[in-house]
């Protein structure tokens, strides 16, 4: 019985672990890679594999870092189940062909630019994958319920338990029999933060043989929700009563989104921010997920459920407009004062946000919240180091609406959040992998591990492939 680290290895993106056994082989995660120059091609070399001969394929949740290659592998001759939960086949339905929309207009944009830079050689760019080969993977998948017992092989028991990461977000227990004996194996996947609002706390798990546990953050503490509560009500507040102009949220279309909309009720209701709130989200995608997770009632928190139920019945709710339409979109441009927009990218660097962003950095009385992770060399990074300027569409826009930075809305656990998770197991798992960080995170939170827990920790690199039973 042997594991290979595909990704997720000494780094954050491209989750994929390939288990083989006596006559099985499965996968665990299908994730692209994202962020550095090697991420292209490591992505164009997937899988380095033959996917013909996989029986199955396990998916954690719908985050494209873990579920973005499947239509690759489809393509490339996969043919079998893909098991996740109902609601990570829901997002995937929306989230896969995105991507394959991206990819294919990314293949076009380098193509256009090798056609004007007149490179004589230069090959044509196919996209990574097609929104067709998108469409082919998702008839593979197949929607389970959390807490049940599947089979997706005659040797090996899965059961997906809630991560609390984002809706439908699962931590893997699998169980594969060899030679009478039984071996456990649990992938941690991506675990939330406890007490957020809309997904639950991410399920305790006491036993395993084999563990792989994520660690993005093993090496920091969130801030409190608390004092992020007060950020928001502060930059609202100023920005729509006193400045008189309106609120931009750049926001992740699946999860932040809904979280924020959830901080926003929360605090209309608790009377912190005026009754009158006007509420725009202007993503289709986020839209689209915030269906989903209104679809999937059962698995948001108690919480969460209680306000939704106040927010339908009560006439302090905020005045909440999903806008579709591209020319909807753009009606938004012409409200100067009294809108708060949520929109994505996530990061500023795609999609309408960019056009609320052009319409309200210039001017004071506006205000932009960043509420998410802002990678270096993105948009919204530069707005979070106080730049004076920023280039949108060709031109140069000068920054003077003021920039609130929200940091303790997560969807990964902190590092006391990783430790407390782990506390739960009754005896240290026989082998334990630190997956899911970047390097020296990963490393840092493995010595934590060995000096606080007493535990034996691998941190394995991409590529490397472990014996579990001999
Ligand atoms: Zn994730
Ligand atoms: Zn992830």
């Amino acid at each position: 019985m042997r594991l290979t680290f595909l990704g997720a290895a000494r780094e954050v993106t491209g989750s994929c672990y390939l288990l083989e056994a006596a006559g099985l082989r499965g996968i665990i995660d299908c994730g692209m890679f994202h962020g550095d120059r090697n991420a292209e091609a490591a992505n164009r070399m997937y899988p380095g594999f033959d996917p013909q001969t996989l029986d199955f394929v396990l998916l954690t949740h719908a985050h494209i870092d873990h579920s973005g290659l499947l239509p690759r592998l489809v393509a490339k001759g996969f043919r079998g189940p893909v098991y996740c939960t109902r609601a990570t086949r829901d997002l995937l339905e929306v989230m896969l062909p995105d991507s394959a929309h991206i990819q294919e207009k990314e293949a076009e944009w380098a193509n256009c630019d090798q056609h004007k830079m007149r490179k004589a050689h230069a090959h044509e760019r196919a996209p990574l994958y097609t929104v067709t080969q998108a469409h082919e993977a998702l008839k593979l998948l197949r929607g389970v319920s959390y807490d049940r017992m599947v089979r997706p092989h005659p040797g090996v028991r899965v059961c997906f338990r809630d991560a609390g990461h984002i809706l439908g977000s699962a931590i893997v227990e699998l169980w594969l029999t060899q030679d009478g004996g039984e071996t456990k194996l649990v992938f941690s996947g991506d675990l939330g933060m406890p007490a957020r609002p809309v997904v639950n706390d991410p399920t305790p798990i006491e036993t395993a043989d084999v563990l792989l546990v994520e660690s993005t953050y093993g090496n920091r503490l969130h801030k409190g929700m608390e004092e992020t509560r007060d950020e928001l009500v502060h930059a609202i507040g100023d920005t729509l009563l006193r400045k008189k102009g309106n609120v931009i949220i750049p926001a992740f279309a699946v999860g932040r989104t809904q979280e924020l909309l959830f901080l926003l009720m929360d605090l209309v209701r608790s009377r912190r921010l005026p009754r009158n709130l006007s509420v725009f989200v202007d993503s289709p995608m986020a839209n689209a997920a915030t269906e989903i997770t209104l679809k999937h009632r059962g698995l948001l928190d108690e919480e969460t459920v209680e306000l939704l139920r106040w927010f339908r019945s009560s006439p302090d709710a905020p005045y909440l407009r999903m806008t579709e339409s591209v020319e909807d979109s753009m009606a938004l441009n012409r409200i100067s004062a009294g809108a708060i927009i949520l929109s994505a990218s996530g990061m500023c660097d795609a999609g309408r946000i960019k056009h609320h962003l052009r319409h309200n950095l210039p001017r004071r009385e506006s205000s932009i919240v960043i509420a998410g992770f802002q990678a270096a060399g993105t948009l919204g990074r530069q707005l979070v180091d106080s730049v004076p300027s920023v280039r949108l569409f060709r031109e140069t826009v000068p920054v003077r609406a003021d920039i609130y930075t929200l940091g303790g809305l997560s969807a990964h656990a902190d590092r006391d959040a990783l430790l407390r998770w782990l506390a739960h197991f009754r005896v240290p798992p026989r082998r334990t992998f630190v997956v899911h960080g970047e390097e020296e995170t990963a490393l840092g939170f493995a010595r934590l591990l060995q000096t606080r827990l007493g535990w034996q920790v691998v941190v394995p690199e991409r590529g490397q492939c472990e014996h579990l039973r001999e």
